[in-house]
Parts: structure tokens; C-alpha cells; sequence
């Protein structure tokens, strides 16, 4: 499925902006590294040979050896993902050449996915993280993991849907469209948790589409909490995906849709909440 967001900054998506600013700060403080070392290379020679002096013979101090600095190593970006300095903007007509990012088949390594995905490398790593949420949230509500995490899409080399100049984030396997979640009958000798109707003892499916909004049954309201809940567990751990989108985005009421595209933006329960860019101005259309 597209995400249909508006690209709030076509320069950002471009050649992100944020990846470039991260850039920018790791080459000056390369930069600086080097002229450290450069400073300490001249400094030593002069005043092994007595006292620099400047252009008039007077004494200069001698500069402190940056001896310390010397292994001070340029700050590494916590947040830093590699797929950030790949352009997102294309030509708007004509057959779309997406960029050749490392694909994989993944299965899942906590849960398993009802079909295998194909998703860029990297990205594997915060799937696995999206599982073991999942897992827990279900454990935490239902007594037991989900058998399956059924998805609608993943790797899919195409435009976004109303903005032909911007790669969407499944052309670069960076992306996932989330359905729902099959569960299996609760294992013997386990106990349902408190409060919960018997027929959630028994297989069930757990859909954006039917569930989100609850239901006239016991089930549907408990299905509702769950996949209420791991929005907000999902929301709240940026280290997983940076867009997260659901039923409060236009063509998403039957999907999640999760990715690591450069900037965050988050419309699940609301609109659209994201950050700030550069200039400190609201991201006020979307990811
Ligand atoms: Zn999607």
C-alpha cells in the first residue's frame, strides 16, 4: 500500500537534509581533528627547536598538544540509518529506476510474517524490534504471542501515489504495510488473563479494518486495546520506525504503514504530529 503522505519537504526527501546536516557536523569535526593534528605536527618541530617566535622575534606561546584530542573520535549519530543519504526525488515520467539498495527475504526472527518480505538489509534489524513489541504487547493482553503478523506489502519499486517526483519508502524495501495478526488457540495449562472473554481462548484474527474502531462483541473491544497499545508502545520507540501511519491518515484505515524514511512523522490517533526541520518550522504536513 502507498503512503499517500505529503513529502512536507521535497529538499529534505531530496537528499535529506537531516542525513546531509549530519554530514556537514562529521566533516567539521573531522576537519577539526585534522588541523589539531596539523597544529601538533608544526607546534612539536618549532619547539623542539627552542621558542616560536612570530614574524618580530617575539615569543609565542607554545600551543598546548592536543594529545587528548588526538583520540577523541568525530560524534557518531545514534539515529543515524544508512538509507538517509539516498535521494528520495525522481523524474516525475517515465520508467522508474529505484536505487539499487541491498534486498533481502526475510521470514521474521521473533514472529514470523503470513508470506515472506523482501525489505532493504537494513531494515531487517527494525523489524526484528517491531516483533519483539509486538510479542510482548500480545503476551501482556492476550496471554500469547501472535502464530503470524499479516502485512500487505513491503519491497515495491514505485512512486508515491499523488507525488511522482518522490520515491515512496517500499521502493526501497524501507518499508511495511501491517494488516493484522493471526493468533492460534491458547496453549494448554495457560491461563487467559483476567477479565478476558473465553472466546478469546480460541483462534482469532486481530484486523486493522475491524478492529480498530471496536466492535459490538467482548473481542472486539479487547482486539481494539491491543492494537491500540502497540501503536502507542510503537509511537513511543523511535528506534524503531520514524513514520508510523494508520487510521488517522487518509487510505490507511485497514494498515499500518511503518518506515525508516529520514525524517518522522507519526498520524495514527492524530493527524499528523512530527518535529521540526532545521529552520525550527512545524512539519506540519507529514513525514
Ligand atoms: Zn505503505
Amino acid at each position: 500500500m502507498e503512503p499517500t503522505y505529503e513529502p512536507k519537504s521535497r529538499a529534505a526527501r531530496a537528499g535529506s537534509t537531516r542525513a546531509s546536516r549530519r554530514d556537514h557536523r562529521g566533516a567539521a569535526a573531522v576537519a577539526a581533528c585534522l588541523s589539531l593534528f596539523a597544529g601538533a605536527g608544526a607546534a612539536s618541530a618549532e619547539v623542539s627547536n627552542g621558542a616560536r617566535r612570530d614574524a618580530a622575534g617575539e615569543r609565542l606561546p607554545v600551543p598546548v598538544a592536543p594529545a587528548a584530542a588526538a583520540v577523541v573520535a568525530p560524534p557518531v549519530d545514534p539515529d543515524w540509518y544508512p538509507l538517509d543519504i539516498v535521494p528520495r526525488i525522481v523524474p516525475p515520467r517515465g520508467r522508474l529506476r529505484c536505487p539499487d539498495v541491498e534486498l533481502v527475504v526475510y521470514r521474521g526472527d521473533v514472529l514470523r510474517y503470513h508470506h515472506p518480505v523482501r525489505i532493504y538489509a537494513g531494515f531487517r534489524e527494525r523489524l526484528r524490534r517491531f516483533e519483539e513489541v509486538v510479542r510482548d504487547v500480545a503476551i501482556e493482553i492476550y496471554g500469547r504471542a501472535p502464530r503470524r503478523i499479516v502485512h500487505i506489502g513491503a519491497f515495491n519499486c514505485r512512486r508515491i501515489r499523488g507525488y511522482p517526483d518522490v520515491l515512496s519508502e517500499h521502493a526501497l524495501g524501507n518499508g511495511i504495510d501491517i494488516a493484522g495478526f493471526d493468533f492460534g488457540r491458547l496453549p494448554r495449562g495457560e491461563q487467559l488473563p483476567e477479565g478476558l472473554p473465553r472466546a478469546i481462548a480460541h483462534p482469532f484474527r486481530v484486523r486493522m479494518k475491524d478492529h480498530w474502531d471496536g466492535g459490538r462483541r467482548a473481542a472486539d473491544e479487547v482486539h481494539q486495546r491491543f492494537l491500540h497499545t502497540l501503536a502507542e508502545r510503537l509511537i513511543a520507540r523511535p528506534d524503531i520506525f520514524r513514520v508510523l501511519l494508520g487510521p488517522a491518515w487518509p487510505g490507511h484505515r485497514n494498515h499500518f504503514h511503518f518506515d525508516v524514511a529520514p525524517d518522522r512523522g507519526v498520524a495514527i490517533f492524530e493527524p499528523v504530529v512530527g518535529g521540526t526541520d532545521a529552520q525550527g518550522s512545524q512539519k506540519a504536513t507529514a513525514p
